[in-house]
């Protein structure tokens, strides 16, 4: 699912997106910012956009997605954002410490410091404490953005210290647009936003898990069917059309090369899942190095294709 690129693009309440801008226009910004709402209304998003427009040194409107910081955010690689989230449930003490703590103390060599926290309202109350005290004692260019769908489980102390942006849930019109932004075809937008009850990010976690559910039962198949190199091609059909999952497909043979080598599909694969894990490994270069999709999931297949017929001799291949 593609990023949101702009403020325009953000579907929010007007008064909602007018807050957001504010900042980015005047160019300052108060070290602390709370924003709560139901899960899936938009809350992370906002604070990315608003991270990256921030930091954003390109001229005319902010994020311009083509300056230097810009790019590295899109990367989702930048020394300008830190983002945390709970983990079992929890955000720690040690989250904050680690994770917030030892990170602000090294000044970025420009712009501010964004600290995201995800699910704010999971941390215990040692972590809330720590994290009162270094709002009041963090360096100037920190800025912090708790996000919470509870807000009512965070101290009062910390709420106070925050700028409040609310985030309401989005009508079915406008959960629509979003999702039809996303790429979904608008009947399935349509479907969706009746029953998402005004949260596009639920209904795109959803509608995300069943494109993958697909792709895993046709990578899986492709894969089967390989008996010996002359079933290649017709493997490659199966998948032909998902060539912007080629990363997600080998992710998930991946995943089956690493089951086969621990012997959970039967103690004689698990000198084939070495195999195979070389070979997904390699393919997942050569991805990277921008070898065409087809060419990539041909030369994985063939190296598929030659281990069977050299262990199966016949061709007569167990299911994986
Ligand atoms: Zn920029």
């Amino acid at each position: 699912m593609p990023e949101v690129r702009s403020f325009s693009e953000f579907r929010a309440r007007r008064f909602l997106k007018e807050q957001l801008m504010r900042p980015v226009k005047a160019g300052r910004i108060v070290h602390a910012q709370l924003f709560q709402g139901p899960e899936g209304t938009g809350k992370h998003t906002a604070a990315k956009l608003l991270a990256r427009s921030m930091n954003c040194t390109g001229l005319g409107e902010k994020p311009c997605n083509l300056c230097p910081s810009c790019l590295q955010f899109l990367s989702g690689n930048t020394p300008n954002l830190i983002e945390i989230e709970p983990e079992k449930n929890v955000i720690k003490i040690s989250a904050v410490r680690e994770e917030i703590l030892k990170k602000i103390a090294l000044r970025p060599d420009f712009g501010r410091m964004f600290i995201i926290i995800n699910e704010a309202d999971k941390m215990n109350e040692n972590a809330q404490n720590a994290l009162l005290k270094t709002l009041e004692e963090a360096p100037e260019y920190a800025v912090f953005i708790l996000l919470t769908d509870k807000p009512g489980a965070l101290l009062q102390t910390i709420r106070s210290r925050c700028a409040v942006y609310r985030f309401a849930p989005l009508n079915e019109e406008e959960t629509a647009e979003i999702l039809k932004k996303a790429g979904v075809d608008e009947k399935r937008a349509a479907q969706e936003a009746r029953i998402s009850e005004g949260s596009p990010g639920r209904a795109l976690s959803r509608i995300k898990s069943e494109i993958y559910k697909d792709l895993y039962v046709r990578s899986i198949s492709a894969f089967e069917s390989i008996k010996g190199k002359k079933d290649v091609s017709a493997a490659f059909l199966k998948i032909a059309d998902d060539k912007d999952s080629g990363r997600e497909i080998l992710d998930i043979y991946e995943f089956c090369a690493r089951r086969m080598m621990r012997g959970e599909m039967g103690e004689d694969k698990r000198l084939k899942g070495g195999k195979l894990l070389e070979s997904v490994i390699n393919a997942k270069k050569q991805l990277k190095a921008n070898v065409a999709y087809q060419s990539v999931m041909e030369i994985l297949f063939f190296d598929v294709a030659g281990q069977e017929e050299t262990i199966n001799g016949n061709g007569n291949r167990r299911p994986l």
